[in-house]
């Protein structure tokens, strides 16, 4: 922090030499444990369990590697590690980082006990790998999460939360060890009626439905998960009863639920997706500007012609920039700023729309040798639509600044 005379500066665009190592550290496991394998689950599109025992045993898939990354005071080094292992490659990167999800939804639901009890098992240790699920999404209820129909009833006599619902796309539904699940309590209150439950493994009434085929990230397992009659303990209620009864009551009576801290959760998460989709912009553009000084076309290198040059400086142009609002609204996220603009949204639409479009031009600049399987470009730009997706779709990101910069209720 430099003084300067009034105000302070505390800003930069450097990494520091923690940040450095941990980049390094990420980034050689990309390129010698994720690289050599992608096309390969690309193809079969099994979960890579021998990656992320590799990950397990080095400790990049662990709950340590993650809180340490969390704490990071900057709130860079997040972005920075998704950003390499999805450099790396995106499909099994989410693999690697799909139990970050459950977490999220504990770490920003529970109370301490139940965090420190439920956090660890989404991970497990290298000899007994676990994984986590966050269930939301449902057939009817994808951009709009307030019309869950997934139902949680409290059965007072034994003290247990009766689950029964359908959840759809879910990172690594029905392999998961420890589910966590949103559902209805009170449906006339739609969002405001809702509770997030954690699915203990060995739960009966829980299990996995379709598994889905998809254009990219194949590596990484999307499934239905289907809960029948599933029985909880009550303390499987993240945040206890009291708590719950308390939300509710206010928002019978129409008060603020705490609405503005979900959503400043979310703008806390996104940047890390955008970073995510970053990682796979930077891969292609990097094979594509090695590729353009290689290939020669009417004897001299494709990159001597403008119309490909400038491409790539447009490519880098992009990329820069929405690391540039990663990396802001990142920092804005772990030092408590508030979000006036949108601005994780912001940086998660511009990432994510950056890597189809990159990701694309690196195809271009490929030509055929971009169409086709003996070059990666074609899985990246495959990889890369799902980030204008999944975590609100672009259009919702779109809504999310609207309706910060005009605070009007816009749709
Ligand atoms: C590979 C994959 C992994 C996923 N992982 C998870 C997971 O782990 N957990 C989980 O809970 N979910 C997960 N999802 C679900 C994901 O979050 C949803 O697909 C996403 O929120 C969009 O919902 P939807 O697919 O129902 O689309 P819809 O909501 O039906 O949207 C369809 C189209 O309508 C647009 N639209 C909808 N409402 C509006 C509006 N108000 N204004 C303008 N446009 C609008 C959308 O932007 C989109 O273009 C995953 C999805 C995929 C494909």
């Amino acid at each position: 922090m430099v003084e300067t005379g009034g105000f302070h500066v505390d800003i930069g665009f450097e990494l520091n030499e923690e940040q450095l190592q941990v980049q390094k550290w990420v980034h050689d496991f990309a390129e010698k444990s994720m690289r050599p394998v992608a096309a390969e689950y690309d193809e079969t599109e099994e979960f890579p369990w021998p990656v992320v025992e590799e990950a397990a045993d080095i400790g990049l898939y662990s709950f340590d590697f993650l809180a340490n990354t969390w704490a990071d005071e900057t709130g860079v080094m997040l972005p920075v590690v998704m950003e390499e292992l999805c450099w790396g490659d995106a499909g099994i990167a989410l693999a690697i980082m799909g139990s970050t999800l459950a977490v999220a939804g504990i770490v920003a639901n529970g109370t301490s006990e139940q965090v420190g009890e439920w956090v660890p098992q989404c991970y497990g240790d290298p000899k007994n790998l676990k994984l986590g699920a966050f269930a939301v999404s449902e057939p009817d209820a994808g951009s709009d999460v307030g019309s869950l129909r997934t139902r949680a009833v409290y059965d007072e006599a034994t003290d247990e939360w009766v689950i029964n619902g359908t959840k759809t796309w879910i990172t690594n539904g029905g392999i998961a060890n420890t589910h966590v699940v949103v559902a209805s309590v009170e449906p006339e209150l739609g969002s405001r009626g809702q509770a997030s439950f954690v699915v203990p493994e060995g739960t009966p009434g829980i299990s996995q439905g379709a598994k889905f085929h998809k254009l990219g990230i194949r590596a990484s397992h999307t499934a239905e998960v289907i809960l029948s009659e599933c029985r909880v303990p009550g303390r499987c209620l993240l945040g206890g009863k009291d708590k719950l009864d308390e939300r509710l009551a206010r928002a019978r009576e129409g008060k603020s639920s705490g609405r503005q801290a979900a959503l400043a959760t979310f703008e806390s998460t996104r940047p890390g997706v955008g970073a995510q989709a970053v990682g796979i912009a930077r891969a292609a553009y990097e094979y594509a500007l090695d590729y353009a000084k290689q290939r020669k076309q009417f004897g001299r290198a494709i990159i001597e012609n403008q119309a490909i040059s400038f491409k790539l400086a447009e490519m880098r142009m992009n990329i820069d920039a929405a690391r540039l609002l990663v990396w802001r609204a990142a920092w804005m996220g772990r030092n408590k700023k508030t979000f006036e603009a949108g601005e994780g949204s912001m940086s998660k639409l511009f990432g994510s729309e950056t890597a189809i479009r990159v990701t694309e031009q690196a195809i271009q600049i490929l030509g055929g040798a971009g169409f086709v399987k003996d070059h990666p470009v074609e899985r990246w730009y495959r990889d890369s639509k799902i980030f204008t997706i999944f975590e609100g779709t672009s259009e919702i990101q779109h809504l999310v600044v609207a309706r910060a910069i005009s605070g009007m209720r816009l749709q």
